[in-house]
């Protein structure tokens, strides 16, 4: 098993780090809003600041060759994001000419190996670092899946460990190059997300496809998700509303399960001024695919949720390349 670098410590802190905490070494140590009420606070501010992080230059250089790297992102579990990420992973890497990049950040809840087709494999390491597992010719990736002893071990980690091990992954993964690096994250706003965009910043992110359920308790949590892009810079590239009908398996035809009662996606998207990519019917094959860990665009190409996705990820390439140009 590979073993995650791990932050030192200068000094005992009186309780282990909360959740939220920038690490007691970093810059905001102590100054971050994790650190209010904290027990440590004190001490952390007495830390010595260590100025720029010396493994930026590093993680520039090795995402350098990435041309567009894109964050998933949802505000509640349970919208399919993993789902609609190695969909869209799979779609891009139909493109023979791409290299694509898939990289699974939800550190508590790794799925997307699974929905790849490769949660048994381990991960390499070489002198050049970490080689990410191959699911296709053109379609790599990453994930802590690949470094537990066993599928179901589970990981109860702090944000200082979470933090050293992103930055691992961002530093020591060897991609080559690649047109697009798709980066799935956990559901809300939390460690993973502030580390990524933090560790990012300079490297840039094209931006970030939000992944919703038309329901309003979805929508709510979607809001504080765009409100966080906002705070930290990260353009939206466009909703995508997945689960918005159930394609029914024998006759085809469409229900609604999840209800828009406040107009859903395509509203919300509307009134924050944010484009709408489209919305992505409930297709039980889809679950069938990501549990064989396979590509539901090639198995069921004549199913509407196909076109659904390859209209999505078209809007979203669309936005890309404006967005660089
Ligand atoms: S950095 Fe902040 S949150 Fe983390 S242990 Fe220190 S005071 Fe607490």
């Amino acid at each position: 098993m590979i073993s995650v670098t791990q932050p030192t410590q200068q000094k005992e802190l009186k309780e282990p780090e909360p959740e939220h905490c920038p690490g007691p070494e970093s810059n905001d140590a102590g100054k971050a809003d994790a650190c209010a009420g904290c027990a440590n606070k004190e001490i952390c501010e007495s830390l010595p600041k260590k100025g720029p992080d010396p493994d930026l230059p590093l993680i520039n250089e090795r995402l350098n060759d990435i041309e567009h790297k894109i964050l998933v992102l949802s505000g509640k579990g349970g919208v399919g994001k993993s789902t609609f990420t190695s969909m869209l992973s799979w779609a891009l890497a139909s493109y023979e000419e791409l290299e694509i990049g898939a990289m699974d950040l939800d550190i508590c809840g790794p799925s997307l190996p699974k929905m790849l087709g490769c949660e048994k494999e381990t991960v390499h390491a070489s002198n050049s670092g970490w080689t990410p597992v191959y699911v296709a010719d053109n379609l790599g990736m990453m994930s802590i899946q690949f470094m537990l002893p066993n599928a179901d071990s589970a990981i109860i980690w702090r944000g200082a460990k979470k933090n050293g091990l992103i930055k691992q992954f961002l530093k020591d993964v060897d991609w080559g190059r690649l047109d697009y690096l798709v980066i799935d994250t956990p559901p809300g706003t939390s460690d993973e997300h502030l580390s990524v965009t933090t560790y990012m910043k300079e490297v840039g992110i094209d931006g970030a496809l939000i992944v919703t359920t038309p329901q309003e308790v979805a929508l709510l949590d979607v809001r504080k998700e765009i409100d966080f892009c906002k705070k930290a810079g990260i353009k939206i590239l466009g909703l995508v509303e997945n689960m918005s009908g159930f394609v029914c398996p024998n006759c085809g035809g469409e229900s609604k399960i999840f209800k828009p009662t406040t107009g859903g996606g395509e509203k919300l998207a509307k009134d924050l001024g944010i484009r709408f990519l489209g919305s992505v019917p409930l297709d039980v094959r889809i679950r069938e695919s990501c549990d064989q860990g396979e590509s539901f665009l090639d198995l069921y190409p004549d199913s509407p949720a196909c076109d659904a996705i390859l209209e999505v990820v078209d809007g979203l390439l669309d936005e890309v390349d404006k967005n660089s140009q």
